[in-house]
């Protein structure tokens, strides 16, 4: 049996990342592949945000378009919103702002690629630092001495002994549940993900969409869907977590594609479906259960995506340096009992991953309120929304009228907008000026001036005429 200093479960972002670090650190370490190469078995594609060049920018250097065909990077994003009769009631397109204090984040917003190249890419900088690469190999065990775990065990049996295993294996992570760390994600924990990889011709891409990276569509009709632009092609998915879903997730992904504009949207694109996909997503308030003796869970398998908006590859590659960081002094110390690696929750909450999850249980309820409940919340935002920003375009009122109009519109929407105000975007902001509370406003005292700001809100005038 070969024994190494420390043995990684799965070569994704995160996996592949604690294996560079801890073969630069001159430990032997091995990592272990289900899929004939790093990155077959994963969503096809992904966005890739500024923070990890800002992080790590030696490494990401090296990330370039010989290396990563498929890299495309985009400046802009849009939202579109879609009414209950399920047309493009408006759309809004963002760019980086003047407050962008990261120079490069003010040109591109992500670089968005294809998985089986990025995943390969960074294993070959841990294989380049010494460490060895088992592909094709299933882990399906956890080695134990005296209730303790020493190594794992492969699908033929072979076994494989280390100091410190760590579980870089997804969401649904063999390791965790063989540690005893977790049995499985509860259905307020874990999301479903379909998505459709659509291909188009790269010209078409970069004409239609300019420098377009992303798109969210939000509607009462579905879960907010999101759209990537990859240099030839494209992916629509969806996702909800498993509590949410009251019919087949497919169901309301196809409300998307099946929506008109979408439908041209795909024809001027020239746009084939290449593949239907459908992952699982750990999206939690706050991790947990991350450590125990012998072993550290990274990446999703520890449930790391970002509490907002699911962003999962630097939070896996950012757990991943973290836990060879503690698993490193542990192994030199010669104890790696749960007590000696609970410095690893330490290390991580420093990092910037630590800082979303300050506000993770406020960032996970208002997003999981807002566009994940497109019934309940989205049937009233959209036209609410859109009466802000589009309600001023009708010329056939004295601008006068058409204000109040406006704002009488926007007042019947109050009686379900006040309640969530309360709910979800005080206890946000609440948390996110924590320090600086009393230099705002008082969320109570705004409460009683609010309705007084609402009654001066003429009702709606009869129109006057001339006879
Ligand atoms: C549809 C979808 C779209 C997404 N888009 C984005 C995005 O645009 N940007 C972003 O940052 N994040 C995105 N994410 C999240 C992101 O994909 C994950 O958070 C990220 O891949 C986590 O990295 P990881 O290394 O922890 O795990 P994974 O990438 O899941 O890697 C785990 C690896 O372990 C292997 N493995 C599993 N079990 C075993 C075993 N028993 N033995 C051997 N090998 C095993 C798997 O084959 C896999 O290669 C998306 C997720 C989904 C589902």
């Amino acid at each position: 049996m070969t024994t190494y200093d420390i043995i990684i479960v799965g070569a994704g972002p995160g996996g592949s990342m604690a294996t560079k670090c801890a073969a630069e650190k001159g430990l032997k370490t091995i990592f272990f592949e289900r899929g004939r190469k790093p990155g077959e078995k994963n969503s096809s594609g992904c966005g890739l945000g500024p923070r990890l060049w800002r992080e790590f920018p030696l490494m990401m250097k090296e990330l370039t378009p010989e290396k990563c065909p498929s890299l495309r990077a985009g400046a802009a994003a849009r939202n579109y919103f879609i009414n209950s009769e399920g047309i493009v009631a408006g759309y809004i397109m963002t760019r980086p702002t003047e407050s962008v204090s990261y120079e490069p984040a003010k040109s591109w917003i992500t670089m968005n690629c294809y998985r089986n190249e990025f995943d390969p890419w960074i294993a070959e900088l841990a294989t380049n630092a010494g460490a060895e690469l088992k592909t094709s190999t299933l882990i399906i065990d956890l080695l134990k001495e005296e209730g303790k775990v020493c190594g794992v065990i492969d699908e033929h049996g072979i076994k494989y002994k280390a100091s410190v295993v760590i579980g870089a294996d997804g969401a649904i992570s063999m390791v965790a549940k063989q540690s005893g760390l977790r049995s499985k994600w509860s259905h307020t924990q874990i999301t479903a993900v379909p998505q459709y990889d659509f291909h188009a011709p790269p010209n078409k891409i970069d004409d239609i969409m300019g420098d377009e990276a992303l798109a969210v569509w939000w509607s009462a009709l579905f879960p907010a869907s999101y759209q990537v632009f990859f240099n030839d092609g494209f992916h629509q998915g969806l996702g909800n977590w498993l509590d949410k879903w009251d019919r087949n997730p497919l169901y309301y992904l196809n409300e998307v594609i099946n929506l008109k504009y979408y439908q041209r949207l795909l024809k001027i694109l020239e746009a084939k479906p290449r593949e239907l996909q459908c992952h699982l997503l750990p999206w939690l308030k706050f991790p947990y259960n991350t450590h125990t003796d012998g072993v550290i869970l990274i990446g999703d398998a520890g449930g790391f995506p970002c509490p907002l908006e699911a962003e999962g590859i630097y939070p896996a590659i950012v757990t991943g340096k973290a836990a060879v960081e503690c698993a490193a002094n542990a192994i030199t110390a010669g104890d790696v009992s749960k007590k000696a690696l609970s410095n690893y929750d330490e290390l991580w909450q420093k990092t910037s991953v630590g800082e979303d999850f300050k506000s993770g249980e406020e960032l996970y309820n208002i997003w999981k309120a807002l566009p994940f409940s497109p019934k309940e919340t989205m049937s009233w935002f959209v036209p609410m929304f859109m009466e802000v920003m589009g309600g001023i375009y009708d010329w056939s009122q004295p601008h006068a009228t058409r204000v109040r109009e406006i704002a009488s519109q926007i007042k019947s929407y109050m009686p379900q907008a006040l309640p969530f105000i309360m709910k979800y975007v005080f206890p946000l902001i609440a948390k996110i000026f924590e320090n600086d509370l009393d230099k705002l406003m008082d969320p109570s005292k705004l409460m009683t001036v609010l309705p007084k700001v609402l009654d001066m809100i003429p009702k709606k005038k009869q129109r006057g005429g001339i006879n």
